[in-house]
């Protein structure tokens, strides 16, 4: 899961970080007293999507001319303009995609004089197994163009868990972003604080691109964002208040509900599928025979039959589904429970694309007898290569 920029400073500055003060609104004509609250002359308007590049990116209605998601205002009027020509615009950043995002919330902030910008990330490296720091003084900019053009400029630092971020750890990574004076002396208590924060919190990514030195010296978190581990959600009610459901794909809150691991595409076959691996090697027989799948879809082992349904509701409601393939190698899930699954939801919902299901495994004659008998249109195949290829042709013809 993932929080908004201003929800994960708020909860950074509870740790000690130092971060500037900001109000957020969600009505430009809050955007006076928000302002109203900071010290000035410089405020910083920035949209709250849970998406990055917001700087460069640009307002789909406001043409290639307007400025961006992230902009510098030197007094009030400045905020409020500002404030009402973003609010309710949808932006698109290279993270976005082409649709965008619309802004729903800004965050006001007080501005900072720049001196530096770095880059900090704590993350997990799957290499050593540990939770790992990246930094690079190449801040501010896409980390991937840097990872790429010049990977010497970034280094990766995996953390014992044991002995947590240590007094040489400290050195290392201030070293690397080359800092001194008050900024190394700020950096060398933040890092731990960051560190904390992580771990305790659950975090799956805390990123703070920029971490800024100022013109006076001092060291800030200008930028952070943060993803949580899912599987850890049920211990932290004060981060699962923070969700926003307007920024997450409809059919994947659906899917959850259901406990239900779906992941929406760009694709136009749904598929249904049990076992991760199942899955994976579905979606790539499907684009080995030319087409994209709309979704990742596990309906794990011990599903129910209001389970399957739920999931076969979901894939048919995705507009962009053109043909549908289930794909079921019955170990501890049934063949039966399936076919009954997908039977109810096709007596619900209906059936207006091309269905062809595949199963094997246990009670595959009781599951294939389900379907056979329901009256359905549904294409039988044999094997999953056999069944890729039918469900491709079926939605290219
Ligand atoms: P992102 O584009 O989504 O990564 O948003 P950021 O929060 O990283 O802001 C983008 C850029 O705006 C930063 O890299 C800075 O160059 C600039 N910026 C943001 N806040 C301030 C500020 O307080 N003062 C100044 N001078 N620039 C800022
Ligand atoms: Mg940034």
């Amino acid at each position: 899961m993932n929080i908004h920029e201003y929800q994960a400073k708020a909860l950074l500055k509870g740790y000690g970080a130092p971060v500037a003060n900001g109000v957020p609104i969600f009505k430009a004509e809050d955007a006076k007293a928000a302002a109203e609250a900071l010290p000035g002359p410089l405020y910083v308007v920035k949209s709250q999507i849970h998406a990055g590049g917001r700087g460069k990116g640009k307002f789909k209605e406001l043409g290639p001319d307007a400025k961006g998601g992230v902009r510098l205002a030197k007094s009030v009027d400045e905020v409020v303009k500002n404030a009402q020509e973003m609010l309710g615009n949808t932006l698109v950043t290279k993270q976005t995609g082409d649709a965008g995002k619309q802004v729903n919330r800004l965050y006001i902030e007080d501005g900072a004089d720049i001196d530096r910008e770095l880059y900090l990330s704590i993350l997990v490296d799957r290499s050593t197994g540990k939770n790992a720091f990246v930094v690079s003084t190449e801040g501010g900019m896409d980390i991937e163009a840097v990872a790429e053009e010049t990977p010497e400029k970034i280094l990766t630092l995996p953390i014992d868990p044991a002995a947590g971020v240590t007094a040489d750890d400290c050195v290392t990574l201030c070293d690397a972003l080359k800092l001194d004076g008050d900024a190394r002396a700020d950096a060398a208590s933040l890092f731990p604080i960051l560190y904390k924060a992580y771990v305790e919190k659950d975090m799956s990514l805390l990123e703070i691109n920029p971490l800024i030195v100022m013109t006076d010296g001092h060291v800030r978190v200008l930028d952070a964002k943060v993803s949580f581990d899912g599987n850890a959600l049920f211990r932290h009610d004060d981060i699962m208040a923070l969700r926003d459901k307007t920024e997450e794909d409809e059919k994947e809150i659906e899917a959850s509900k259901y406990d239900l691991a779906y992941v929406a595409l760009d694709g136009n076959i749904g598929c249904m599928v049990n076992g991760a691996g199942l899955a994976m090697a579905t979606m790539d027989i499907i684009k080995l025979y030319g087409a994209e799948p709309a979704n990742f879809l596990d309906v794990g082992g011990g599903a129910s039959k209001e389970k399957v349904t739920a999931a076969f509701k979901i894939i048919t409601a995705d507009p962009a589904v053109e043909g549908i393939l289930v794909n079921i190698f019955g170990g501890i899930m049934k063949c039966d429970v399936i076919a009954e699954g997908v039977v109810a939801a096709v007596k619900e919902v209906g059936l207006k694309v091309p269905l062809v299901v595949r199963l094997e495994g246990t009670n595959v004659e009781l599951g294939k007898k389900i379907i056979n008998e329901s009256g359905l249109n549904v294409i039988a195949a044999d094997d999953l290569d056999d069944a890729a290829q039918k469900i491709v042709k079926a939605v290219k013809g």
